[in-house]
């Protein structure tokens, strides 16, 4: 019978890999919680509203590449494909803007996009996403950027680039729009049947084309430099300025729309070249008006989602932490021997220690031969003959030497060493 595989674009993490995925989800609570960040927990479904408001109708993510299907044909709903919105909608109904003036918050789970699957990008991914909600001063823009500089030097990754831009504000945006597509409708013969549909629902998207012919187009195109208002300009030049004041290498991408609608002033991508064409490990911006459009009162947001799969695929092996064997192999002998290991095996594991041990007797040799794959520190060799004889075998794998221990107490000798 033929087996069967998993959805394409759906992928299964298995370990050693997910040892790595664990250190970096630990190393995250870790650094996020020194900046005020608690964690949150939202669910992978929820109304399809949600992300045609949150996202935008016009978007690739909403347009064409959502999960939606109608729930016994009651309702429709979306598996999501980012966390921003769900979270909006949490803070939203457990009303936590009454609690606090400034609330940051994280997740960590799946999101699901029905794109092309190729290296890099799959259909279901996962995402570390984290957003502050309440304050629009520029230091909170740094605050977060310091702390994912902060977060990725963590795994000591190299040549990482922070690209930041301004998308400007409701005052200073529409000209620039309208520009860019008083100029692309110069060249829009020139254009991939995309940008030539984009230019009158979402032209800024033209920006982020990768085909040739509208790169070259594009590359002229007008600047948000050119058109952004005088509190935008100030805002942006703040953060910069606490960039500069924490040694935060940047540059100012002013090509960078980003994929979502909802985004205002201060954009950033942290991107690097060893990922190929799916170069960046992480996005986000701030985003003005997302928790009024989504019904909420007048409050400021700005947050950013790391791709696990991208950054796990940039840290080596070594770093991953955790993945050292079990402490101690037990080698049972004769059918005795099994017994008393199986209770010495379990009684030691429900105390903490890592105990592995095979229930179906095999020659000394290839048991030593297992505990030797798994990395095993110690082995205790246990044969009915030695538990007649009241002892055992205990050697010490890395230093190679071996000594006898007696059954009696046998437990709380093993936890001495261990601890
Ligand atoms: P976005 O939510 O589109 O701003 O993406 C934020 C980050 O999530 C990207 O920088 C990627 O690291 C990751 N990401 C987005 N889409 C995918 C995907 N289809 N597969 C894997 N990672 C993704």
């Amino acid at each position: 019978m033929e087996i069967i595989t998993a959805v394409k674009g759906f992928k299964d993490i298995l370990p050693p890999e997910t040892d790595k995925w664990r250190h970096i989800e630990d190393t995250a609570k870790d650094v996020f919680r020194a900046f005020g960040f608690s964690e949150i927990r939202v669910p992978l479904l929820e109304k399809t509203e949600l992300f045609r408001r949150g996202i935008g109708e016009s978007t690739d993510i909403v347009e064409k590449e959502m999960y939606t299907f109608f729930d016994r044909g009651e309702e429709s709903l979306t598996l999501r494909p980012e966390a921003t919105a769900s979270i909006i909608r949490a803070y939203l109904e457990h009303t936590l803007h009454a609690a606090e003036s400034v609330t940051k918050l994280f997740t960590i789970g799946p999101m699901f996009r029905r794109d092309r699957p190729q290296k890099g990008r799959y259909r279901q991914f996962h995402q570390i996403d984290v957003e502050i909600l309440g304050p629009d001063d520029p230091c909170t823009d740094a605050e977060l950027l310091i702390m994912v500089i902060h977060f990725l030097g963590r795994f000591g990754l190299k040549s990482l680039n922070l690209e930041i831009n301004s998308l400007g504000c409701l005052q200073c945006r529409p000209a620039f729009r309208e520009a860019v597509v008083r100029f692309v409708r110069g060249g829009e013969e020139g254009l991939c049947g995309d940008c030539r549909r984009r230019i009158d629902t979402n032209p800024l998207r033209v920006f982020d084309c990768k085909v040739d012919t509208c790169r070259q187009i594009i590359s002229s195109a007008p600047r948000l430099t050119d058109f952004i208002c005088a509190a935008c300009r100030e805002h942006f030049s703040e953060v910069g300025a606490c960039l500069t004041r924490f040694e935060i290498p940047y540059t100012v991408n002013t090509a960078m729309v980003r994929g979502l609608d909802y985004y205002t002033r201060t954009t950033f991508e942290v991107t690097t070249e060893f990922l190929g064409a799916q170069n960046a490990i992480l996005g986000g911006g701030r985003y003005d008006h997302l928790v009024r459009d989504l019904g909420g009162p007048d409050i400021s947001g700005i947050g950013f989602a790391i791709g696990l799969e991208r950054l796990a695929a940039l840290i080596p092996e070594e770093a991953r932490g955790g993945a050292e064997g079990p402490f101690l192999f037990i080698a049972a002998l004769g059918e005795k021997a099994v017994d008393k290991g199986f209770s010495l095996c379990n009684a030691l594991r429900m105390r903490g220690v890592r105990v592995e041990m095979e229930y179906k007797t095999r020659s000394l040799k290839s048991q030593m031969k297992r505990a030797n794959r798994l990395n095993s520190a110690f082995v205790l060799i246990l044969g009915d003959r030695e538990i007649d004889q009241n002892r055992a075998l205990l050697r010490n794998m890395r230093a190679s030497t071996q000594e006898e221990v007696g059954l009696e107490g046998l437990e709380e000798t093993i936890i001495k060493i261990a601890r």
